[in-house]
């Protein structure tokens, strides 16, 4: 009865439900896509226990107010909760015979072969290019398909990335923009549009399911080869054919040769090389985790610093490597000193050693 609606389609029918219900799905990132997604997959009865299958969820993040906006799943009472584990406990809710894997971490370099390699269908919720790489490049090393979605503004994007068949996501972009390229947390989208696209990947990853004969038996065509876009202004949609680069970085390697991309910290479109106390401010309130650092001499700290800064003289940055461990990579550091020459030598020293590092030059007498 639960799914009667759906199986009495044709393109659904028994079969198809017994394959959704076995299908083991990975949703990267529990966000504005994530929401959706995972919504009207658990509704779909996709990934039930009782049928082998399950539905993962991976994130590292805390639910925030500035999330509610897009992020469906979430309410007030969520606010800085991990939205992987709120995230599957309203799913529950939703469908008591789910099988939820709850991954409460970021994926990298060093996890992503592990957690990938159980499941069957990876969907791609993610914000960022680091992530979508490295996406990519383990989907196509273990030889899984990736419904890849991405939002910005008003437009959207969908694709179905599966190597084997079509081409990967770096044969339509080989290599990583190098420039910051602001993601919509800091550049902004309406929430429809991450709930439209976010609901497009769930669909392309039920025909997944689904499987090739069946969808050819019944007419139904993943999005693979083929990249969809939409813009919500005057709802141009178009779908483009895209082609297998046959020099692809990755695709066209042996899987045993793909490397993965070591994971680097968050992208931040806000922050230009030199900072003053307006991109300071601007920063607090974007919400963008960061860490600021106060590289002077112990006098001057105590003569006044800014609130929220960790004191590391530069004599013992620089020659203390402990010292750069107790420093989070995966965020921006922001370094600041009395006139702008030390914290610049630290911020070089730093990203000479893999940091997202950035020069503050403070007017003090702005503060004082
Ligand atoms: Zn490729």
């Amino acid at each position: 009865m639960r799914y009667a609606r759906q199986r009495v389609l044709p393109e659904i029918g028994d079969a198809g439900q017994a394959a959704l219900a076995s299908a083991r799905m990975l949703v990267i990132g529990a966000g504005g896509l994530g929401s959706p997604a995972l919504l009207y997959l658990t509704a779909a009865g996709v990934g039930l226990k009782e049928a082998g299958g399950c539905i993962g969820i991976i994130d590292d993040d805390n639910v925030d107010l500035s999330n509610l906006q897009r992020q469906i799943l979430f309410t007030e009472s969520d606010e800085g909760h991990a939205k992987s584990r709120v995230a599957a406990s309203r799913l529950q809710q939703l469908n008591s015979e789910t099988g939820f894997k709850v991954f409460q971490t970021r994926l990298s370099s060093d996890n992503a072969l592990d957690i990938f390699s159980d499941f069957d269908i990876v969907i791609d919720g993610s914000d960022n290019f680091d992530t979508k790489y490295l996406v990519n490049d383990a989907a196509v090393r273990l030889g899984i398909p990736v419904v890849y979605g991405s939002i910005l503004g008003f437009e959207g994007q969908a694709a179905v990335f599966s190597a084997k068949q079509g081409p990967c996501y770096r044969c339509l972009y080989p290599e990583q923009p190098s420039s910051h390229v602001p993601n919509c947390a800091e550049a902004g989208t309406l929430g429809g549009i991450a709930g439209m696209i976010g609901t497009i990947q769930a669909v392309e990853a039920c025909k997944l399911a689904l499987g090739q004969a069946h969808c050819e038996a019944y007419g139904l065509e993943p999005l693979i080869g083929k990249l969809f876009i939409t813009d919500a202004h005057h709802w141009d949609t178009r779908t483009l054919e895209i082609s297998k680069r046959k020099d692809c970085p990755v695709c066209s390697l042996p899987p045993e040769l793909i490397t993965l991309p070591e994971s680097k910290p968050p992208q931040c479109a806000s922050l230009p090389a030199a900072m003053d106390l307006n991109d300071l401010q601007g920063l607090f309130e974007s919400g963008i985790p960061f860490t600021l650092v106060d590289v002077r001499e112990p006098h001057e700290w105590e003569s006044g610093h800014i609130e929220g800064a960790l004191h590391i003289p530069l004599g013992k940055l620089l020659v203390a490597p402990e010292v750069l461990d107790t420093l989070n990579r995966m965020e921006p550091i922001v370094v600041y000193c009395q006139h702008g020459m030390r914290s610049a030598r630290a911020v070089g020293y730093l990203r000479e050693h893999g940091y997202d590092a950035f020069n503050l030059v403070v007017d003090w007498a702005q503060i004082q």
